[in-house]
């Protein structure tokens, strides 16, 4: 049987906000709701797909950094905002009746 996990803050709040994955993509999409003063939840099962390289390329400013580096400096960078971050794996989501 599926566990049901209904997200709320330890305040008792729902989030504005929950992020299923924190590559580099749920992370930036992370950074610029908290900068925008949204309650912000990532969920991140840590298996980034560049996981198996060593080091990135290509990126200005960056080049030559480790992928686990790289996504270590922004989950600092996200939660500096008050984004909050949870190593878990998402299975599913529903609509409750407010929507
Ligand atoms: C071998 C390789 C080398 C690369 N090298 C470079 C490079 O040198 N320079 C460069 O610019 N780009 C590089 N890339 C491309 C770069 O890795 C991707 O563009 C980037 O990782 C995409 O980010 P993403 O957040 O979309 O996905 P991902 O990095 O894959 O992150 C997705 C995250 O979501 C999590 N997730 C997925 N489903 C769930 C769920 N249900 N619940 C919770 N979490 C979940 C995963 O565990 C993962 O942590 C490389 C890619 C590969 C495969």
């Amino acid at each position: 049987m599926a566990e049901v996990v209904i997200v709320t803050r330890k305040s008792g709040e729902v989030y504005d906000v929950v992020v299923v994955g924190g590559g580099t993509a749920g992370l930036s999409a992370a950074l610029i709701l908290g900068r925008s003063r949204r309650s912000v939840l990532v969920v991140d099962a840590g298996e980034p797909r560049n996981a198996p390289a060593a080091h990135m390329h290509g990126y200005l400013s960056r080049d030559g950094m480790s992928p686990a580096e790289f996504l270590a400096v922004g989950r600092r960078e996200v939660a500096a905002y008050g984004v909050e971050l949870w190593d878990d794996r998402v299975t599913g989501a529903e609509r409750d009746g407010a929507g």
